[in-house]
């Protein structure tokens, strides 16, 4: 089955002579268990793309389905967040500054409705590489990488079959990013995950993906298999020169 299937997708902010058109005509599939990237320059429509699944841009026509079932409109079922999970870009932004570890993922356990929570906090801290000690720290008590690794546990609570990741580890540090894109790979490789990832970056896609959409100003202009991109036989002028541009 196809985790995800997008036809025909048009997004849009606002209206008349202020509308914006962020994404034309966007067609890809993600099969189950795979990993998906899409690439592209900053504002060609990467993160509209996920914002649109997640129902936080609610404009839109064409269709978007998630393991089999077409969304309708903006809203989305609890149902939805169980098995379609967010993360973003900057972990300073997306944790609340004054909910510990342990608030946050008691929390968000709590939400989706599974038991045993005081068991279940400190076996999500490990999945993502954590001890126990990180359990009662705030986030400023946490560097940018451990940041990111609640947030992944977060998304990981409710034991999701898919991740949308926005520039997952652009907010880091160069040094922490490779762990932190380890570890997604592992934690895909352990439970199957099917990923659906944005990058401005094409190595971290390259790396990261088995398959690829390469974005510019609104519209997917190639989609294609990683092997193509380390091979440099990509068909399309703009992936030659982004290809160029990042000495892959
Ligand atoms: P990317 O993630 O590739 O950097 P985005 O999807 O964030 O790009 O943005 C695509 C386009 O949509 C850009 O022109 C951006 O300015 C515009 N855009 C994004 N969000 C909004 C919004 N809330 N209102 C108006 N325009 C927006
Ligand atoms: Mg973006």
């Amino acid at each position: 089955m196809n985790a995800i299937e997008i036809e025909g997708l048009d997004v849009w902010f606002g209206e008349g002579a202020d509308r914006v058109d962020a994404v034309r005509g966007a067609t890809f599939t993600v099969p189950e268990g795979r990993s998906f990237g899409l690439v592209g320059e900053s504002g060609s429509g990467k993160s509209t793309i996920l914002r649109a699944i997640t129902g936080l841009a609610p404009n839109w026509t064409g269709r978007i389905a998630i393991e089999g079932s077409d969304l309708v409109g903006a809203k989305r079922q609890r149902s939805f967040f169980k098995r379609v999970q967010m993360v973003f870009q900057d972990p300073y932004a997306s944790l609340h500054p004054r909910h510990s570890v342990d608030q946050v993922l008691s929390e968000t356990l709590h939400l989706h409705g599974i038991p045993d929570i005081d068991r279940r906090v400190p076996k999500l801290l490990s999945d993502v590489g954590l001890g126990p000690r990180f359990r009662f720290r705030y986030p400023h008590q946490l560097s940018g990488g451990q940041r990111q690794r609640v947030a992944i546990a977060r998304a990981l609570a409710g034991e999701p079959d898919i991740l949308l990741l926005d520039e997952p580890t652009s907010a880091l540090d160069v040094s922490v990013q490779a762990e932190i894109l380890n570890l997604l790979t592992d934690l895909r490789a352990e439970r199957g995950l099917t990923y659906l990832m944005v990058s401005h970056d094409l190595p971290v896609i390259g790396h990261m993906c088995d398959k690829l959409a390469v974005m510019r100003g609104g519209e997917i202009v190639e989609v294609m298999d990683v092997e193509r991109l380390r091979t440099m036989t990509p068909s399309h002028p703009y992936t030659q020169e982004l290809i160029a541009a990042s000495a892959l």
